[in-house]
């Protein structure tokens, strides 16, 4: 009876946040303590995830592969891309702190392959994901209900 009842815990958070730990990230330069989880082949926030989620395989649906390429970034990951955004060498990059992705909920999406971004521009903001930053088609931040604010604030990359 035990390993039933395990087996079943087991099922329930695995479909749930499994695989969620905790990490230490930043908003608006402060520090900030988040869970993430996996989100396609990267991490992210972990509400940021169950969103992708969603989304993902409804995108599927629709014969739309979405794939992430990038997510949660620590404030090494973030300081090193600054730097090379400064020497020239990388993409629009924010100052370690103020990047969405160390808050975990901005995701660099594969949209080289039109259809996924066509997919996203139509039923992107339906799942809370929104374009926040003019010029990276890639890059997408998950806004809850509370935080559509941030759409109107300086774009973190
Ligand atoms: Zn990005």
């Amino acid at each position: 009876m035990r390993w039933i009842i395990a087996a079943v815990i087991g099922t329930a958070l695995g479909a749930g946040t499994a695989s969620a730990r905790p990490a230490q990230g930043y908003r608006a330069g402060q520090k900030i303590d988040l869970e993430v989880a996996s989100c396609g082949d990267a991490v992210c926030e972990v509400r940021t995830a169950r969103a992708f989620r969603v989304m993902a395989r409804a995108a599927s649906k629709d014969g739309v592969d979405l794939a992430v390429r990038s997510g949660f970034r620590s404030r090494t990951k973030q300081a090193a891309l600054y730097k090379a955004y400064r020497k020239g060498e990388g993409n629009l990059a924010a100052a370690p702190g103020f990047s969405n992705h160390e808050s975990g909920r901005a995701l660099d999406l594969y949209v080289t392959r039109g259809e996924a971004l066509r997919w996203l521009e139509k039923n992107g903001t339906h799942y809370g994901f929104h374009r926040t930053v003019p010029g990276e088609a890639w890059h997408w931040e998950y806004l809850a209900d509370g935080d559509r604010e941030h759409l109107h604030r300086k774009p973190t990359s």
